[in-house]
């Protein structure tokens, strides 16, 4: 296929339908599928997929919005950088809104701090090289989709010599996040929709011991409602054939084994860490810090501030939808006092946050 309508013909989503339906009735349990990618939760509920599927196909979201898993811990070390005198604080749209423990980035900016939304790490740094006597401080957040940018930038900085750029880093990685749901007791995963952007660069491989291990089925999908389908089909298929394994929907983006080039900018610049995520804790080694060599750029190390202790909204309950255990129908402020309008927690926030899909397309 050349042509993005060819990814929506409606005659092909009916077959592949009719072929989901018919493994599905010879499956005799419920089956459990998880997406951990925000752009596939948007897909999913933009294209009302749920509605169509057989009653015993039930889709999870899990943690894929990246600003949606960052704890409220580093909104507040971000919100205390942006009040310093000396800082500027470089970030995306969509994390300037979220609520942090007592205020977003949104709130103190309007209070005089000083936050700027860029559209790159690249422009940050662009940034900083225009106000050498301003510390610019670039919010490091996502998955392995956006570290190799960052790290790119991270290794430009250090070779120009910029003194006055740092990355505060709050780089994730998915696939140690999938195993922990993979053991948590209230989730019976049967199948991953696995991220799309992630695996462009991770590629395929980092996924096998899912299968292996586990005997969960692995699909990386694309983000067309007929990817989509096709990869709940090839998910349905591997299950109801007992033969779980990994395979790639999403063949005219991703490689087994990845894109080599990101991946050795991310080994030369980051180090793999434990980092905390919302709704999940700690996870071992789930995250990325800057290396040894970049440790100057590190904000966190380099930059000494106050940040009082963390607290979550009470009504809230972003921690347990991210984990899969709760949708947003099950949260009391859902439509009523939390709404894209007046944001309590990040879900509705970001763009790719499950609350922000279900308050617009429904659940
Ligand atoms: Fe949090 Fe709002 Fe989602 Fe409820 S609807 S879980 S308050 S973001």
């Amino acid at each position: 296929m050349r042509y993005i309508q060819e990814y929506r013909d409606a005659e092909l989503a009916q077959r592949l339908l009719t072929r989901i339906h018919e493994l599905a009735t010879s499956y005799d349990d419920e089956i459990v599928l998880m997406e951990v990618c925000g752009t596939h939760t948007m897909a999913i509920a933009r294209t009302g997929l749920r509605k169509v599927l057989p009653e015993n196909i039930r889709l999870l979201s899990g943690p894929g919005c990246p600003v949606c898993v960052t704890p409220n811990h580093y909104l507040d070390r971000a919100i205390a950088y942006s009040r310093l005198q000396d800082v500027i604080v470089a970030t995306f749209g969509d994390m300037v809104k979220v609520p942090g423990s007592y205020y977003s980035l949104e709130k103190v900016r309007s209070q005089g701090a000083n936050v700027v939304v860029v559209y790159s790490a690249m422009d940050a740094l662009k940034l900083a090289q225009q106000v050498p006597d301003k510390k610019v401080v670039f919010l490091g957040i996502g998955f392995e989709t956006t570290a190799p940018t960052v790290g790119v930038t991270i290794k430009l900085a250090y070779e120009q010599g910029v003194k006055n750029f740092f990355v505060y880093c709050g780089h994730k990685l998915i696939p140690p996040a999938m195993e922990v749901l993979i053991q948590d007791p209230d989730l019976r995963i049967n199948g991953f929709i696995c991220p799309g952007h992630v695996s462009t660069i991770i590629g395929s491989q980092p996924y096998e011991f899912i299968a292996n291990k586990y005997g969960i089925p692995c699909v990386v999908a694309g983000f067309e409602p007929l990817d989509i389908l096709q990869s709940i089909y090839m998910l349905v298929k591997q299950l109801v054939d007992n033969t779980p394994t990994v395979e790639i929907q999403y063949k005219r983006a991703v490689k087994p084994m990845g894109n080599q080039k990101a991946l050795q900018l991310m080994r030369e610049v980051f180090d793999v860490t434990d980092t905390e995520w919302r709704g999940l804790g700690v996870i071992p080694k789930s995250g990325l810090k800057l290396s040894d060599r970049f440790a100057e750029l590190d904000a966190e190390s380099s930059i000494p501030v106050e940040v009082p202790p963390p607290k979550e909204h009470p009504g809230c309950i972003c921690g347990a939808i991210l984990r899969g255990v709760k949708t947003p129908l099950d949260c009391k402020l859902f439509r009523t006092v939390c709404k894209p309008s007046n944001p309590i927690g990040p879900c509705m926030v970001s763009s790719e946050g499950t609350c922000a899909a279900y308050y617009k397309y429904g659940g």
